[in-house]
């Protein structure tokens, strides 16, 4: 389930999104009762298995029986914002009714991951490669996006009009852009071409992430026309220090032909 929102006195009009249809609007009637029996499987992230009714406007769920309600994310407030990052990621660049079995897949795996805990970092690094793949974003990384030039080993630019790398030439005239050092740059080429599990096996200094947190959120402000939500929220969470955000090794990034 991607959100909710109440309705009325006891319903609530869920957005969920589903391998077979894409991104739906569906209502649960009486959810908000305490001893409605759907209640428990309708929490957010949950995986449900629904049955629903066509209504005159939106269906009536009429059966929900929770598949995986991904307890590992319930204790940790940081992997809640990671997930919450993916969905309201998903949700925004998707819209109602039209299916991606790909994209759907990514989702699910993104939270299984999530809520194992562990490679935090390499999980949303992955899930946003991933992602800009399937709705048509991916970045390029190997060459200049404005000249074409090869790009080389050192400090370059990311546009995000041209949406992919810079050389140092083009990069000063771009209005949309943001510097990138070359060890981030070789950190995106590096989960833009590997598995998962081959991309989690390098070692990336937290500030490498830190600086592609902000690369990737500015991006995704610049693509959607809007501020993301979920990005302020993790820092906050940050901020308020309770937990360290962990950085999957504190060695030098190398990357892994
Ligand atoms: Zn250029």
């Amino acid at each position: 389930m991607l959100r909710h929102m109440n309705l009325g006195e006891a319903d609530r009009l869920l957005t969920i999104y589903t391998r077979e249809h894409g991104k739906l609007r569906q209502i649960a009637k009486g959810v908000r009762r305490p001893q409605s029996k759907k209640a428990g499987h309708l929490d957010l992230f949950a995986r449900v298995s629904i049955l629903a009714a066509r209504g005159r406007e939106l269906d009536v769920i009429t059966q929900a029986d929770a598949l995986d309600s991904y307890p590992g994310l319930r204790s940790d407030l940081d992997l809640v914002g990671r997930a919450a990052y993916a969905i309201e990621l998903v949700d925004q660049f998707t819209v109602d009714g039209e299916a991606n079995a790909e994209l759907y897949a990514l989702l699910i795996q993104t939270l299984d991951r999530l809520s194992a805990g562990i490679h935090r970092q390499s999980v949303q690094r992955h899930f946003e490669l991933r992602l800009l793949d399937q709705v048509g974003y991916r970045p390029e990384l190997f060459r200049c996006s404005r000249c074409a030039v090869e790009i080389r080993p050192q400090d370059q630019f990311f546009s995000f009009e041209a949406g992919g790398a810079l050389c140092p030439k083009c990069g000063p005239d771009e209005t949309q852009k943001r510097p990138v050092s070359l060890a981030a740059l070789k950190v995106l080429r590096h989960y833009q071409r590997s598995t998962f599990d081959h991309a989690a096996q390098a070692s990336i200094r937290p500030a490498v992430h830190n600086e592609l947190d902000r690369l990737m959120e500015g991006f995704f402000n610049y693509l959607l026309e809007r501020r993301l939500n979920s990005p302020g929220f993790i820092r906050r969470l940050r901020q308020i220090g309770r937990r360290e955000p962990s950085g999957d090794a504190n060695f030098d990034f190398e990357e892994k032909e």
